[in-house]
């Protein structure tokens, strides 16, 4: 698989930001992912749905996955997040075989990556400064929120 070079990463990312802010809008939780194919195809985009559906799997990976349709593999997939994936998200990564996961930001939560790069997952973090404020501003608005979806 070919290293992501740094203006793809934020393109794809973008999506990914997009997908968030349209959570936000629709009085969600702002976690939003896509899913690019070995060629760089979007195959999915989604965001976390929780609030919308009343639904707490439906997460933002999630979202997208199904959104995807069905794939003979996933080998040499990407899974974009705004978010470092939770422990649901990352079994999803290593149930399929995604290759690659580009995580916006791990800084106000801390999921899975580190055990999915131990798994061989191929991670790679942007620390994005729009999805930080994105996520500090929802948690300082929405605390009991937020504390639901994290399970605390
Ligand atoms: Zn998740």
């Amino acid at each position: 698989m070919d290293r992501l070079d740094q203006a793809t990463a934020r393109s794809w990312l973008a999506t990914a930001v997009e997908e968030a802010r349209a959570g936000l809008a629709e009085g969600g939780i702002p976690i939003g992912a896509a899913l690019h194919g070995p060629d760089g195809t979007l195959l999915g985009r989604g965001h976390n749905r929780r609030v919308q559906d009343d639904d707490p799997s439906a997460h933002a990976e999630t979202a997208a996955f199904r959104a995807a349709g069905r794939r003979r593999s996933y080998r040499g997939t990407t899974m974009v997040t705004t978010l470092s994936p939770c422990w649901y998200c990352s079994g999803l990564v290593r149930q399929f075989g995604i290759s690659r996961v580009l995580v916006g930001e791990a800084s106000t939560f801390r999921g899975g990556h580190d055990w999915l790069a131990e798994h061989g997952v191929e991670i790679v973090l942007l620390d994005d400064s729009a999805c930080i404020a994105l996520m500090r501003d929802f948690i300082a608005k929405n605390p009991a929120l937020w504390n639901e979806d994290i399970g605390e």
